[in-house]
This record gives structure tokens, C-alpha cells and sequence, in this order.
């Protein structure tokens, strides 16, 4: 097939090279600046101001600094943990393997050994109520990395209102800056939503399911822990979103590195092509911007390609 419709095959050639955007090496289009004007402001703790302030490679850049309290405005924390074996999935909330979302009900609970194949697993007492965590000390023993031997077996949830005297500040830089090269990020943040929530790496599930507990996500991918508050780890649709003026999915946030991250399906419930290995591609309205991971991935965004400003939480 050395032609299309008349189209030499040098063209056809061309075309196909221009359009292999997958590793973008290089920009194309132009970059957008941050608008601040998009975060809730009732969320903000102060007006959003601007500031120079070190990124995580490359000089200092003139950075918005976002001040919040790390609660969503637009709906309810919680349900975590279900606390009887005969409660549905409104008493409790979601949990992840395998890019799947499951509802953590009791079901899910009663039948946790067989869906990890393991017998060790007991998240119950023999009258059906669930090993849930109740106090701050008990959310903190259970939710550190080396789990203490008391919480295994523990359905694992902190309150929010542990932590209501968190204040959270955000460094995101004006200008973005495209850097070609993928950072991942361990600890810290990938970003944040437009009410201030962070946007967390992946949930360190193989820690958590090691010592048999779970610390299962609200309906809106959230939970809490004692380092950054309330916190999402799975984008489903809850929060503030900047609907575009063409097909493209709409905006829900700002990744740290001051690059948009849009929802991943547009109005039509097409998943976005060409993305890179951080979940990027650029357009003409929108320059480089990310998707959102699907919600059972853990994964809201694998990587960073711009240089990142910084979180800092104060307790
Ligand atoms: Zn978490
Ligand atoms: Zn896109």
C-alpha cells in the first residue's frame, strides 16, 4: 500500500513521524502558566500569593503559595472501614488490587483470605464486628510502616479531626518548567486538587496488606494519615472540575510541578492517546498537561517531567 486516497507515501511518512508523540523529547506548544483563580477559595487559609521559592531542580522560580487546610469542600470524608460483616458498601469504602476498585463491605472483609489466597488474614471478631482502629494512638501504630504487633489484623482508619490543626502549604511553580526527564516521586506529592487535597504517589499497599491490615479509601479515593491529613490516592470524580471547551476530559487539579492534570476519560468516554510514561502529552489549548491514572491503578500520576515546587505541612 504505497498510497492512500492519492497521498504519496513520503507524505504519509512524514505525517506518521510528526505524529509520534508518545516520548515527547521536545515541546511543541506553548506552556500555560498556573491559574490560581481555579483553587476553592473557601478552602484557602490565606489569599494565594506569589513568592520565589526552590524547585526540585534547576534555580528558584517564582512559585503561587497555596495555604490550606488539607479538607475537601465538596463532599464528605469517609466511610473507611465497615464495622460489621453484615454492613453494605454505603458503611464502608474502596480498596484496590490489580487495577480493580473493590467496595470494602463486610463481604469484602469476611472474605479477605481467599481474595489474598492467605489464611492469616482475620479482620473480625467471632461476633462479626470488624477490627476497625478507633483512637489516634491506635490509627498511628497501625498506619506506620513497620506495623506494631497489636494492630495486625486491623481494619486501619485515623480521623480527620486527629489532625484539624494541619496547615498545608504549596509551592507550585508560576511558569512551569519541562524538564524531558521523569522524576519519580516517592514520598511527598504528585499534586493537588482544586480544594486543596493532596494528590499522593501510590499507597504503600504491600507494607499495609503485610501485616494483614487494610486502610481502605473513602468513595472518593481519600484517607488520612498522620504526616499530610486527608489525602487522595484514586481521582473518582468527587472533586472540583474545569469542564474544557472542546472534547477533552476537564481539569481537576495541578500537579506540583505546575502542569495541569486533567480527569482521564473525555465527554465522550474516550481514554487520551499518546500519553508519556508520567501520564503527559500536550495540545494546543492546553500545552503539556497530564491524565489522571484509572482509580484502581493507585496510581494518580507515575511520574513528574517538571521541575517540582513543594509541600510542607505544619502541625
Ligand atoms: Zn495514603
Ligand atoms: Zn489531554
Amino acid at each position: 500500500m504505497n498510497q492512500i486516497k492519492g497521498i504519496p507515501a513520503l507524505v504519509l511518512m512524514l505525517l506518521a513521524l510528526s505524529s509520534c508523540g508518545p516520548k515527547a523529547q521536545e515541546l511543541t506548544e506553548a506552556i500555560l502558566p498556573v491559574n490560581p483563580s481555579y483553587f476553592i477559595q473557601e478552602n484557602l487559609v490565606q489569599d494565594i500569593t506569589k513568592e520565589v521559592h526552590r524547585l526540585s531542580v534547576g534555580p528558584k522560580a517564582e512559585c503561587y503559595k497555596i495555604v490550606v487546610k488539607s479538607v475537601p469542600h465538596e463532599h464528605q470524608m469517609g466511610p473507611w472501614c465497615p464495622t460489621h460483616l453484615e454492613d453494605g458498601k454505603e458503611k464502608g469504602g474502596i480498596w484496590f488490587e490489580n487495577g480493580k476498585v473493590y467496595d470494602v463491605d463486610g463481604h469484602f472483609i469476611s472474605n479477605i483470605g481467599e481474595f489474598y489466597s492467605d489464611a492469616k488474614w482475620k479482620l473480625y471478631n467471632d461476633d462479626g464486628s470488624i477490627k476497625v482502629t478507633q483512637t489516634q494512638e491506635e490509627c498511628e501504630g497501625a498506619a506506620k510502616p513497620n506495623v506494631e504487633e497489636i494492630y495486625h489484623n486491623y481494619c486501619v482508619e485515623c480521623q480527620p479531626s486527629f489532625y484539624h490543626d494541619h496547615i498545608t502549604t504549596y509551592y507550585i511553580p508560576v511558569n512551569p518548567v519541562y524538564r524531558n526527564r521523569a522524576t519519580k516521586v516517592r514520598r511527598g506529592i504528585m499534586g493537588l486538587a482544586f480544594n486543596g487535597v493532596n494528590f499522593d504517589p501510590p499507597a504503600p499497599t504491600e507494607a499495609i496488606l503485610k501485616a494483614h491490615t487494610l486502610a481502605p479509601l473513602d468513595d472518593c479515593g481519600g484517607h488520612v494519615n498522620p504526616h499530610t491529613g486527608y489525602h487522595y490516592h484514586a481521582v473518582t470524580g468527587c472533586t472540583k472540575e474545569i469542564p474544557q471547551n472542546d472534547q477533552h476530559a476537564p481539569m481537576i487539579g495541578y500537579a506540583i510541578d505546575g502542569f495541569g492534570i486533567y480527569a482521564l476519560l473525555d465527554t465522550a468516554g474516550n481514554p487520551p492517546t499518546g500519553l508519556d510514561a508520567c501520564g503527559g502529552h500536550e495540545d494546543a489549548l492546553r500545552g503539556y498537561h497530564y491524565h489522571a491514572g484509572e482509580a484502581g491503578s493507585n496510581q494518580i500520576l507515575p511520574c513528574l517531567n517538571g521541575a517540582a515546587g513543594e509541600m510542607i505541612v505544619s502541625h
